[in-house]
């Protein structure tokens, strides 16, 4: 299944992808899911945190600017910018196609950085090819090969991987 933590990953491991959509449940002891879960919970207390979960979705907050709905997705860090933008466009496609139509923003409280995300022409297009990709990749019948990166000290799956 699509949804948008597969989207972030396939930017970084094809094979943390394709056991995400397959449902295989990474390691949830890993410190660095326990780290990203005290930012998610620790941040913009100020603001409007509702999570939203919605099959393939889970917004970390929605609130209201003046007229304009906002999606913002907390991250640790700026490292993997282009799987969140994917992640985030694939959110506001999603809640287009269910009326609502909101703006988002990629929120990086560690280095107070907010950068803004629109499902405009250019971000369908690459959102549509990067789902095409991950159609691909996740039919695939077989795991794919596990190929050492830098996320892997990092990853759920590293136990899963390399033990
Ligand atoms: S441990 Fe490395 S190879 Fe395995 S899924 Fe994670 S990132 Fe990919």
């Amino acid at each position: 299944m699509i949804t948008g933590t597969v989207l972030l990953s396939f930017t970084v491991c094809e094979r943390e992808a394709w056991l995400i959509a397959h449902q295989i449940e990474p390691e949830q002891s890993n410190p660095f899911i326990e780290i990203g879960r005290l930012i998610h919970t620790e941040s913009y207390r100020k603001n409007q945190i509702r999570e939203i979960a919605l099959p393939g979705i889970k917004i970390d907050m929605i609130y209201s600017q003046g007229q304009v709905t906002v999606v913002g997705e907390i991250k640790k860090s700026s490292k993997f910018l282009k799987g969140a933008r994917l992640q985030l466009l694939y959110y506001l496609s999603e809640l287009k196609k269910r009326g609502v139509h909101a703006a988002g923003k990629i929120m990086i409280p560690k280095e107070k950085k907010q950068i803004d995300i629109n499902l405009d022409d250019q971000g369908i297009k690459d959102l549509n090819q990067a789902i095409e990709n991950v159609e691909k990749l996740i039919s695939l019948p077989k795991i794919p090969q596990k190929i050492r990166n830098a996320f892997c000290t990092k990853c759920g799956y590293e136990q899963f991987c390399w033990s």
